[in-house]
């Protein structure tokens, strides 16, 4: 195997097991006999040392800043059943905390440095366990990812690969992006689209990770969407970005007066019809908008209409930290829009998802938007990812999504 050799005291920081290497913190590579090329090859396996030669881990070579991703530390090797191993850890976590039973089959297995597998995200939907690779090393490694998902767990049949839109763009790859690694036989084809559902607390979704955004679902919402379930009883609900509509499944079965759901593209709008459908199939207080949010929002306020309770879960406004400056404006404008049309005495959920925006900017985003349209404003809830989606101490970067729920006057 390959060595990577740091330069001195530049191990303290995978001492204190932050997965990542460096390329500033390399003195020198010594490659192993098999290479032909003056470097390793972005995605082997690597083995990092100390200036004074201790074992500080193997993880994946990368092209890049982060150098190294490492999978053990204080090793040479992988151990054979490694794979295993780490992803049974995983399911533990989940089973331990209560998140895998017949009322809820939907839950995030693997969440990258944050269940120590950087690069790698999987996600449980009934029988069906979605991956995406991050990461050129993770890619390699997709069919033992894939036998070790079905040995670990139970209610696990198939596993899709969907890294089309996660993997390095310019790193050359070889093999599929998309596809079954793994299918049971006796599925239909046509399930896909039309008979998957998968269980989320007691509601029923249906999810297409085929076609739909990341995995399929957004499986990071479930602890957030209980707590509208909460507070939804006899309000009028406005859910925006909605996607598949979980906060509005979990707002009608809360007992909402009525729920109105928008979202900009019409196949998550169609996804969101299905869903309530299917849940609530006498539920007539239900709407579902096909519309841009900050024009929709706009329209709803010239028309005079107000809501006691408005969801704002917006996608990643900042995907990269040049373009945080511009998303905590965008922050603030939809709150500022939100905010005002709040009937005095109701809530907002408001959500970031970018994980280059701090908390603590955005709450200064949504103060700005508060102040702005001079409404009083408390802070009820603070909240955040959920706990299949665990954030390695060591690794704070692996925190993103951040959320206030705010009372107004
Ligand atoms: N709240 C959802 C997840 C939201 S993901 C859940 O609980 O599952 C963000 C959503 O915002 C996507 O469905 C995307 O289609 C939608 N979106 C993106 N830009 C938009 C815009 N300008 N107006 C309305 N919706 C938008």
């Amino acid at each position: 195997m390959t060595t990577i050799i740091l330069k001195p005291h530049k191990e303290e920081s995978l001492k204190r097991f932050h997965p990542w290497v460096f390329s500033g913190a390399i003195a020198r590579i010594v490659l192993d006999a098999a290479h032909k090329a003056a470097a390793p090859e972005e995605g082997e396996l690597v083995c990092v040392e100390s200036a004074n030669g201790e074992t500080l881990g193997v993880g994946h070579w990368q092209v890049g800043s982060i150098a190294v991703r490492i999978l053990e530390f204080g090793v040479s090797a992988l151990p054979a059943d490694f794979w295993e191993k780490r992803i049974r850890a995983a399911y533990q976590v989940r089973e331990s905390l209560g998140l895998v039973s017949n009322l809820n089959d939907t839950f995030r297995l693997v969440h990258g440095e944050g269940d120590w597998l950087p690069g790698l995200i999987v996600d449980v939907y009934a029988d069906t366990a979605v991956v995406q690779a991050h990461s050129v090393g993770m890619h390699l490694c997709r069919k033992a990812v894939a036998e070790a998902i079905v040995t670990v767990v139970p209610q696990v049949e198939n596993v899709y690969y969907k890294s089309d839109d996660t993997l390095p763009f310019k790193a050359a790859i070889e093999g599929e992006k998309v596809g079954y690694l793994i299918r049971n036989t006796d599925i239909p084809s046509s399930r896909d689209a039309e008979e998957f559902w998968s269980t989320e607390n007691g509601l029923e979704f249906r999810i297409d990770w085929l076609k739909g955004q990341k995995t399929g679902f957004f499986v990071d919402q479930r602890e957030n969407r209980a707590l509208v379930e909460r507070y939804a009883a006899g309000k009028e609900v406005l859910n925006m970005f909605c996607y598949t509509g979980g906060f509005s499944l979990y707002a009608l079965r809360g007992g909402a007066k009525r729920v109105d759901s928008v979202d900009v593209s019409q196949k998550a709008i169609d996804l969101v019809n299905a869903n309530v459908a299917h849940n609530f199939p006498k539920a007539k207080n239900h709407t579902a908008v096909t519309a841009d949010a900050f024009e929709y929002l706009t329209a709803q306020k010239n028309a005079g209409r107000t809501f006691d309770l408005i969801i704002l879960d917006p996608p990643a406004f900042a995907k990269h930290r040049d373009a945080v400056k511009n998303a905590l404006r965008g922050y603030q404008r939809i709150n500022a829009k939100a905010i005002e049309m709040i009937r005095p005495g109701g809530i907002l959920f408001t959500f970031s998802c970018s994980q280059a925006v701090d908390k603590e900017a955005f709450r200064l985003a949504v103060f700005s938007a508060a102040a702005s349209v001079g409404r009083k404003v408390r802070i009820l809830h603070q909240l955040h990812q959920p706990q299949d989606h665990p954030i390695n101490i060591y690794h704070p970067e692996g925190e993103y999504l951040k959320g206030l729920v705010l009372y107004i006057e």
